[in-house]
């Protein structure tokens, strides 16, 4: 990424100190990468501590600014407790938390053990309240302003088959999301998550789509996947002190995907204009029947 992937001026998160869980690889590396080039010092931790410090170590070359990378397990509060008692040592309180950690994998439901099911739902659900927990309590008793953004699915409007873990748990974090924005806005803690559509990770494609190749839904209106500097942008606003009054929320980037395949209707996208004037038609006969039958 450049700064000329980038809508806002360098400097915007300058004084931010941003700890993005499983920003090792993937989304959350890009959205680490755009707060470095902002100016906030970043931090990333995940469960493979070689992964971390080594992107850590490439952001730096590649942009300059302050990059450490944390060996640590989102599911673990000891480990958890640890991590974050060292980033404040390390220079003061962190401003904000990205929970973007997370594991997915398809199975039909029925297949599911409830091993499975907890390697999904506690990293997802359990680390995000971990880390949200660890520095939410740290924010109340010092009185600081931060803001926590949590990267969840568009599932957690309508389901999700074939991925019922996540998608419970991450109904769960937007829960957390909308609730924590009311319990803790008065003492200006931000809470708001991004939905992301189809944005091909290697992680993503590996579980996900596990019979490989590039992956475009025939069905998304805009006939194509999510490029990564449209989700690090919108995170970056999400982050920045300009975006104060905005909480609450989960926002969706997705092509119009989710409303597209969600509702009940979906399938009606491939009427002809003869399959709909049928049905208008058909309505409009129905319409008058009933009001013969009033009028009778
Ligand atoms: P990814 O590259 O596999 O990222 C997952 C990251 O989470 C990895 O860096 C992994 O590192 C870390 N992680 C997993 N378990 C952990 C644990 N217990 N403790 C700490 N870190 C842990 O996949 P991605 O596609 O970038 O996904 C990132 C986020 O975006 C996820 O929340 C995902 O649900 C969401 N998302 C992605 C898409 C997409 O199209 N890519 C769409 C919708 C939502 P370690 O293995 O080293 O722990």
């Amino acid at each position: 990424m450049t700064l000329d992937d980038l809508i806002y001026k360098p400097g915007l998160l300058q004084g931010e100190r941003i700890l993005v869980t499983g920003g090792g690889t993937g989304l959350g590396r890009v959205m680490a990468e755009a707060f470095l080039m902002m100016g906030a010092d970043i931090y990333l931790c995940g469960r493979r501590g070689a992964v971390v410090e080594q992107t850590a170590q490439e952001l730096v070359q590649q942009h300059g600014g302050r990059a450490t990378g944390h060996a640590c397990d989102v599911r673990q509060p000891e480990a958890v407790e640890q991590m974050i008692e060292a980033i404040w040592a390390d220079g003061g309180a962190l401003t904000g938390l990205v929970n973007n950690a997370a594991g997915n994998f398809v199975s039909r439901t029925e297949d599911l053990s409830m091993r499975a099911f907890d390697a999904v739902a506690n990293i997802v659900m359990r680390g995000s309240f971990n880390l949200t927990l660890e520095c939410g309590r740290r924010w109340l008793a010092e009185g600081r302003k931060a803001s926590v953004l949590s990267i969840l699915t568009t599932w957690v409007w309508n389901g999700s088959a074939f991925t019922v873990p996540s998608a419970m748990a991450k109904s769960g974090v937007h829960a957390m999301t909308q609730s924590l924005a009311v319990e803790w806005g008065n003492r200006g803690i931000r809470f708001n998550a991004i939905a992301p559509g189809l944005f091909p990770t290697e992680g993503m494609s590996a579980r996900l789509n596990p019979q490989g190749g590039e992956h475009v839904r025939a069905d998304n209106p805009m006939g194509r996947n999510g490029r990564m500097p449209e989700l690090a942008n919108l995170a970056v606003f999400l982050m920045s002190r300009q975006a104060e009054y905005l909480t609450g929320q989960t926002i969706a980037i997705d092509g119009g995907q989710y409303q597209a395949t969600g509702g009940n209707f979906a399938g009606l996208a491939s009427w002809s204009d003869q399959d709909w004037a049928n049905a208008r038609s058909a309505i409009e006969s129905r319409n008058a029947a009933d009001r013969q039958q009033r009028t009778a």
